[in-house]
């Protein structure tokens, strides 16, 4: 069922009051790939009643007050994106459509949304009951850290929403034994993945350097960063606290991540997967599209790719689904009236991490000093393709399922280090589960630019790119790989942007067409990199391209058609407008081009 947004449906369901209500940034989809649904779903079946209001007017009192006030506490979140990542451009433009609102109009979230609805409710429930942030904007943003944005230094979102209480990570656990502990009249000072504030510094807790401090010197701030960087791991990571002007913000050690029973009971829930009809009426939700017929097999990401922000968010311990709950998830989607018969993926952040982990993680948890994937696989990982090989063949024979789809990328590493069933995997997409391309995301070609973003080197992509094209002929296919790259990331200058536009056209064959500039969400490492201009582990300095006509011009030499490989940028006037004239290569005798060239 969905959980209630409307004073009607709390009425049919009988309920006077709610125990949590939560509050959210994007229109209410309910769906086992939607935080929030994932959050409420799982109090609701923990016994909890639970309603949700999803992109209040900020306006009025309207929306915030139709569910009344809950008897235990509001959770608070900006929704599946950073409300700044999802409102605005790597430029900084506002972006103008919005997948994850009805319509498709992004003009209900607003910026720094966690902030803005958390003073939302102060504002119309005076002494209320305690206000927890969750979700993706609050967890990147739950220490101190740089803000791009506003190109500052920030205070835990905690201390700048005037809220009470903060879930990070992945938070069915943490939230239902919040709860329990709320209802029971319990403290929650110890309780993991939990951020709290305090009074005092708490006996106990590693102190990182102060806010102030952070904010002051980057030297200081790269030092919290990777004090707190490196305690993430659920096994080793210790209690930390930070001094945010006269308080304190404790930062409990994570929860542990799901077990494969606890994936299977998340999953095994009864989602809608749908828009709920009150947000319906405005239109429908394009997200919606791709997730309504796609399965999630598993959480967690082990590749630390120093852009992204799911090993902050998600954690670097993969948790998978049984396969019999996946296959029943499958089977479900046939069920629906609308199942035209694809499952257009099934994955998770790196498709390909499915089904196995480190033991050593397991047992001893991340190691400190040590990565998985990088600069080469750890051998210790053993990567083992063949309970995927499995999963796709019996998806495959399901009655009704045309195509299982592996849209999510996959680490072309972990491929060619699985010695035994590597192959077999590759096989298997490429003839069965690739709907006409394949994702892979090398991101650049440089190696130095690759050591910033945490990323291997490209002779494993040649050999994946060959193993691929080799699979494709047998399989008489026509399936192509698609690229994906990141212009602008701290360490890149043009001429590496050049020489990976040479290193595409080349040996790639390929002009890119998917190359994005780098984003500094708040809390990755490359953002740390952009912020002080430094690599945190060598202590080199690095080159950091951050105005916006320089980052422009990244990504247009990488796009740029043959032979167009330097250009230069003329400003016409102070405020936005430029005018780009292009000109060829030395080697060029045609004359310079005065406009940019089509995509
Ligand atoms: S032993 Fe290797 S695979 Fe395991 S956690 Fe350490 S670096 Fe990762």
């Amino acid at each position: 069922m969905f959980l209630p947004a409307t004073p009607e449906e709390l009425r049919e369901l009988g309920w006077d009051r709610l125990d949590v209500i939560l509050v959210t940034g994007d229109s209410y989809l309910d769906s086992p790939f939607v935080g929030v649904s994932v959050i409420g779903q799982s109090l609701l079946k923990a016994g909890y009643r639970v309603g949700i209001i999803a992109q209040p007017d900020v306006d009025t009192a309207a929306d915030i007050t139709r569910l009344g006030e809950p008897a235990l506490f509001w959770g608070v979140t900006g929704g599946c994106i950073d409300s700044l990542v999802a409102n605005r451009t790597a430029s900084g433009k506002k972006r103008r459509e919005d997948d994850f609102t009805a319509g498709g109009i992004n003009n209900r979230r607003p910026d720094r949304a966690v902030i803005v609805y958390a003073n939302l409710i102060r504002r119309w429930f005076k002494a209320t009951k305690p206000i927890v942030l969750g979700g993706i904007e609050a967890s990147l943003r739950r220490i101190a850290h740089y803000d791009a944005w506003s190109n500052r230094v920030r205070r835990s979102i905690l201390i700048d929403a005037r809220a009470d209480l903060l879930v990070y990570g992945m938070g069915e656990k943490t939230v239902i034994e919040l709860a329990a502990r709320l209802k029971e009249g319990r403290g929650v000072p110890d309780l993991r993945g939990l951020c709290t504030i305090a009074a005092e510094k708490v006996p106990g807790t590693v102190e990182l350097p102060s806010f102030d401090e952070a904010a002051a010197d980057r030297a200081a701030f790269t030092e919290m960063f990777l004090g707190f960087y490196r305690n993430q791991d659920h096994r080793t990571a210790q209690p930390l606290c930070q001094r945010q002007d006269s308080r304190w913000l404790i930062h409990n050690p994570p929860m542990p991540p799901l077990t494969e029973a606890e994936m299977d009971d998340v999953h095994g829930m009864d989602f809608e997967r749908d828009v709920h009809p009150h947000d319906l009426r405005k239109g429908k939700v394009r997200a919606l599209e791709t997730i309504r017929f796609s399965i999630p097999t598993h959480r967690g990401c082990y590749g630390e790719c120093h852009f992204c922000a799911i090993a902050v968010h998600e954690g670097r311990t993969v948790s998978s689904r049984s396969e019999a709950s996946i296959l029943q998830e499958a089977k479900r989607l046939v069920s629906l009236p609308d199942f035209k018969g694809y499952i257009l993926d099934v994955g998770g952040p790196t498709a390909n991490m499915y089904g196995f982990e480190c033991k050593k993680k397991l047992l001893r948890g991340a190691c400190p000093e040590k990565r998985c994937l990088y600069p080469s696989v750890c051998t210790s990982l053993r990567p083992d393709h063949g309970r995927q090989v499995s999963l796709l063949k019996k998806l495959r024979r399901i009655p009704g399922i045309k195509a299982a789809v592996v849209a999510s990328g996959i680490r072309y590493d972990l491929v060619l280090a699985d010695r035994k069933a590597g192959l077999p995997y590759l096989s298997e997409v490429v003839r069965h589960h690739v709907s006409g391309q394949m994702k892979i995301a090398p991101e650049h070609s440089e190696e130095k630019v690759l050591a910033c973003m945490g990323k291997p080197g490209r002779d494993g992509l040649i050999a994946f790119r060959d193993l691929f094209r080799r699979l494709t002929t047998e399989a008489d296919k026509e399936q192509f790989l698609t690229y994906y790259l990141i212009a602008a990331h701290p360490g890149c200058t043009e001429k590496d942007m050049e020489a990976a536009h040479r290193f595409a056209s080349r040996e790639l064959a390929i002009r890119p067409e998917q190359v994005q500039l780098f984003t500094p969400t708040p809390s990755t490492v490359s953002t740390l990199m952009y912020h002080t201009k430094r690599d945190p582990f060598s202590g080199r300095t690095l080159f950091v391209e951050q105005s916006a006509a320089g980052r422009e011009r990244q990504k247009k030499i990488l796009v740029a058609k043959k032979g167009l490989l330097r250009y230069e940028i003329s400003q016409l006037n102070q405020a936005t407008k430029e005018e780009e004239s292009w000109v060829r290569t030395k080697t060029s005798k045609k004359k310079p081009r005065r406009n940019l060239p089509k995509r």
